[in-house]
């Protein structure tokens, strides 16, 4: 405090607060004016005030001067007395400079709190639930999410916003959170301001109070989950789903038969259909991926189509499809399934070129044939591979039968396995005699089993289960390596002919195991003839074209065999340039009562000699056939009459009997 004159300005009295607070002695104040503790920019409104006397009886912010030149921020008071006779002013003074600072760190606290609350990645809100849930808090990313300006939402609530349902909804999860001892977490879709829906994921609870009393505020923190939902959503979706066709992929199926199969009474049985398109593998090789795909989307369109919306209709991958379907009355499964077969008979539109196909289906009932899920899956497969042997384009009903004869390839599967590793295998060589001169050109090989039990056991017998579960790769190794390492020790002139299976042709180790058994037999490579029949083509072009090619190039012969029992032998004949046909042996048969297989004969020794290529007619049984096909001038022959196959010691005999002629054969 001090009291000045405010004429002179100078101080007439001032107190030991004044002179800690300022610095200046006692004795300095006696010689300075109020003046010289105002900051140079301070004086003139100091000057003013004094005149006009406006800081009077009211308190003024005011920065001052301290001795030590620092500023100091003060509120002032100031008021007429007489002092000393004489009209003078006090002036009360407090020092609000750590006031002041304490306040502007509270309100740097606050904006800074602000600020973080703003720009916080989530939404965060708080209402006043003791104000009708008015928002007292709203950031920036709530304004995001529901398309407003923030300032806009602060002081009102939720009905100006949404709709009288939205907002009773919020209201209700409000009250509910509220009462909650915990937070509560919301997901639901609302329309954001531009009418856009999106998924609002938001987590509730009572804010608090400070002094334990009862809370007011709820806080809420809220995301928009709509891209993450749809995401999800879609996962799950393609998860279950076939990315192709759209339709329940086996997961689905899967899953759906577990329910269906258990639901299956006798009252309300359940048919579960295979369908499975012949020849797929044809198609997609010939005409191309595109065709493929698209020939996929539009089975799986007529197959919904014919299904009851209530059927599930499934693509269990590749070209299987499944049906699941309730019927009533019996009998309609057939009705159904014959109304598959014919629907997918008629052609496809396969981006402008129609395409036939036939399909097989197979069926098994539950509870019928099975009660179990697993069972009548495993049943409703060996119903289609039942179809499927019976010559395709057809349906079967699975049957116990089916079941043994499962049972039988399986164990057949087992001994193969054993046969391999036990060296059950022999190869019997038949001869093969070159008509020029009479000649013995080589023999074919041709596999048997010495069975412990069951005796020698002809190829037909084990090849296509050896084919179907691939143990034709290994067995065909060593066909190859034992042909190769046997006729290595024959007289140079002697070829060797090996049949090779469609299925060694999908593995890619063929060409390796035939340059292999070349290699360590050390058998010339123009002396191994390699016997394949259409089906190779059928299986798959792409594949077997090159593979041919490149065993061609190693100096190996190629031969087709059972020529004229596929059905576009011709376009394989160009495709690919082969050394030798064998007429199958079913023309042989008939040549000489039916016109039409000499006709054929003919045929075929004239594609022979346009192609550049060997022939040679398969089962030879009667002198009557040698004499037409030598007449016809086929160039090599086979068969009972010049030689059946034979185990390697006769097949020696005969080499050694030196006639290189085949004693069958020799008239
Ligand atoms: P393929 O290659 O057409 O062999 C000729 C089949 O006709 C042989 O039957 C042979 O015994 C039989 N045959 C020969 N001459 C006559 C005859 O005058 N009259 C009659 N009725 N039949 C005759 P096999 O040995 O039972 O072989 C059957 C088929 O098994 C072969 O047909 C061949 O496709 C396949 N095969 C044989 N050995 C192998 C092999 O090592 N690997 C593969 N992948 N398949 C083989
Ligand atoms: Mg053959
Ligand atoms: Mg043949």
């Amino acid at each position: 405090m001090w009291v000045y004159d405010p004429d002179t300005l100078r101080f007439l009295i001032v107190n030991n607060a004044a002179i800690d607070l300022y610095g200046y002695s006692r004795e300095a104040y006696a010689g300075m004016t109020v003046l010289d503790i105002r900051p140079a920019h301070e004086r003139q409104r100091m000057i003013t005030a004094v005149h006009q006397r406006t800081d009077m009886e009211r308190a003024e912010r005011w920065t001052h001067l301290k001795a030590d030149g620092s500023m100091v921020e003060v509120l002032t008071y100031g008021r007429g007395v007489r002092f000393n006779g004489r009209d003078a002013i006090l002036a009360i003074v407090q020092d609000r400079t750590e006031v002041n600072a304490a306040h502007r760190e509270v309100s740097d606290t606050r904006s800074l709190l602000d600020s973080i609350v703003d720009n916080l990645p989530v939404g965060v809100f708080v209402k006043d639930m003791e104000a009708d849930g008015l928002y007292i808090i709203f950031n920036e990313a709530c304004g995001e999410i529901i398309g407003r300006n923030p300032a806009d939402v602060v002081g009102r609530s939720d009905h100006i916003f949404f709709g009288d349902a939205q907002s009773a909804a919020f209201r209700e999860q409000d009250m509910r959170a509220f009462a909650a001892p915990a937070a509560i977490g919301f997901e639901e879709t609302m329309h954001r301001a531009d009418g856009v829906p999106r998924v609002l994921r938001t987590v509730k609870r009572a804010l608090p109070s400070p002094d334990g009393s009862p809370p007011r505020y709820l806080l809420g923190i809220s995301q928009d989950v709509t891209e993450e939902r749809s995401v999800e959503t879609r996962l799950a979706y393609m998860a279950m789903h076939d990315a192709l066709t759209g339709l329940p992929n086996r997961a689905f199926f899967a899953e759906h038969i577990k329910r269906e199969a258990v639901l299956a009474t006798a009252e309300t049985p359940v048919a579960l259909l295979y369908l499975d398109v012949d020849h797929f593998k044809h198609i997609n090789d010939s005409k191309g991926h595109a065709a493929g795909d698209a020939l996929l989307c539009q089975v799986a369109g007529r197959l919904t189509q014919l299904a009851d919306g209530n059927d599930l209709v499934a693509r269990l991958g590749g070209d299987e499809f499944a049906l699941l379907m309730r019927f009533r009355e019996p009998g309609c499964i057939e009705r159904f399934a014959e109304s598959l077969l014919t629907s997918l008979s008629s052609p496809f539109d396969l981006d402008g070129v129609s395409e036939h196909v036939t399909c097989s289906i197979g069926i098994a009932l539950a509870p019928d044939h099975a009660e179990d899920n697993d069972v009548l899956m495993r049943h409703a497969d060996l119903a289609l591979y039942a179809a499927k042997e019976s010559g395709r384009s057809t349906y079967r009903f699975y049957e116990p039968s089916m079941r043994l004869e499962a049972e039988r390839r399986h164990m057949l599967t087992v001994e193969l396995r054993e046969a391999l590793q036990k060296n059950q295998f022999e190869l019997y060589y038949q001869p093969i005699v070159q008509l020029e001169n009479d000649s013995l050109g080589g023999f074919e090989a041709l596999i048997r089993w010495n069975h412990p039990e069951r005796g020698l056991i002809p190829p037909m017998d084990f090849i296509p289960v050896a084919e179907e579960t691939g143990l034709i790769v290994p067995i065909g190794e060593w066909v190859l390596r034992e042909a190769c390492r046997t006729a290595a020790a024959w007289p140079k002139d002697l070829k060797i002919a090996v049949n090779l299976s469609v299925s060694q042709f999908r593995h890619n180790s063929l060409l390796a195991s035939v340059v292999s058994a070349l290699d360590e037999s050390g058998l010339c490579p123009q002396r191994l003839e390699i016997e394949i029949t259409e089906s190779v083509f059928l299986a798959d072009v792409g594949q077997s074209l090159p593979l041919l090619k490149a065993l061609k190039e190693l100096g190996i012969r190629i031969a087709i065999d059972d020529f004229g029992t596929g059905y576009s032998s011709f376009s394989y004949l160009r495709a690919f340039a082969f050394d030798k046909i064998k007429l199958d042996r079913s023309f042989v048969a008939g040549i000489d009562t039916d016109p039409g297989n000499l006709a054929i004969v003919r045929a075929v020794v004239g594609i022979g000699s346009g192609f550049n290529a060997t022939t040679l007619a398969e089962g030879i049984e009667t002198e009557e056939q040698l004499q037409a096909l030598r007449r016809e001038g086929f160039d090599e022959v086979q068969g009972y009459l010049l030689g059946r196959p034979m185990p390697l010691s006769q097949a020696q005999a005969l080499i050694a009997a030196g006639a290189s002629r085949p004693a069958a054969g020799r008239r």
